[in-house]
């Protein structure tokens, strides 16, 4: 495995590689990595010649008063699993790399950077799809792995990827949950323990919604009640959003149905959790 901090080196190499007919994976990742990253390497791995993986904290994509500074980071422990899993390359480049000293471009996915997450972190996508262009740029992926646990993100790439003609396949994958159903997130180790107990809340409403629809209980309004009143059994639990959608679109639906899904944003003290299900 090797590990690259710059672009120039990063942009040659794979060129000679893609030269040499080789099929290149893509995984980008903020690191601290768990069981949730690890599928999206797995995936690339088994269907790709060369995997990529980068880590880099991405600063653009945190507002003022977010974790940007405290973020977990471990170089040493992401890049021994990677290894272990069978990444050929990381990319680990400083902020000071990626954006210079005077950088001046954005990309923003207008419409639906400024929904569901979007309303309590208003530059929080624009920082994703500038980013995740800029890395499909260096790597120049064939394919790449993005999880589901990010819903809105997902769907958000694969908007700029049609829009802008980019020459990638964006894979989503499924969701990684604990035993217990909590959805991995590098972020959980900032949960309290009780908090930890109560952010099975989210998992939980997800399944009632589900056997809501399951029983043909379609109207979203009723979903949502349900939901809401399932989190909001944790006092500790302030609901950022519950929302209902069209995939396509983003915007709320009334009748759940195919290509529809629950997202849930909820805060415990500093944790910010999300979940989902697509329908
Ligand atoms: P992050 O490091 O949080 O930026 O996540 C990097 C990638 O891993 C994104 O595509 C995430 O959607 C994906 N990811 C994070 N958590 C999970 C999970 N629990 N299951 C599947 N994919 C995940």
């Amino acid at each position: 495995m090797q590990v690259f901090n710059e672009i120039s080196s990063l942009k040659q190499h794979i060129k000679e590689l893609k030269q040499s007919g080789k099929i290149v994976g893509f995984v980008p990742t903020m690191g601290y990595l768990h069981d949730g990253h690890i599928s999206l390497v797995n995936e690339s791995v088994s269907k790709n010649d060369v995997t990529v993986a980068s880590i880099f904290v991405n600063p653009m994509q945190f507002g003022v008063n977010e974790d940007y500074g405290s973020y977990p980071r471990d170089f040493e422990r992401d890049s021994a699993l990677l290894e272990a899993a069978g990444v050929d390359i990381i990319f680990h480049p400083s902020p000071e790399e990626m954006y210079g000293e005077n950088f001046l471009t954005s990309i923003t996915v207008e419409n639906m950077s400024n929904k569901l997450c979007g309303i309590s972190r208003p530059i929080h996508f624009k920082g994703v799809t500038t980013v995740v262009a800029k890395l499909f740029n260096i790597v120049t992926p064939d394919n790449a792995y993005f999880g589901s646990k990010d819903l809105q993100q997902v769907l958000i790439i694969k908007k700029m990827v049609n829009d802008l003609n980019m020459s990638v396949n964006v894979v989503s994958m499924p969701i990684i949950r604990e035993s217990d159903g909590l959805a991995m997130s590098s972020r959980n180790i900032y949960l309290s323990d009780d908090d930890r107990k109560g952010a099975l809340l989210l998992n939980q409403s997800l399944k009632i919604a589900s056997q809501m629809i399951e029983n043909n209980q379609t109207f979203a309004k009723d979903i949502f009640k349900a939901v809401e009143t399932h989190i909001s059994k944790n006092d500790n639990a302030q609901i950022d959003y519950i929302s209902i959608i069209d995939t396509e679109t983003l915007e709320p639906v009334e009748i759940v149905g195919k290509g529809c899904a629950l997202l849930l944003a909820v805060k415990f003290s500093k944790a910010r959790l999300i979940d989902n299900i697509v329908f």
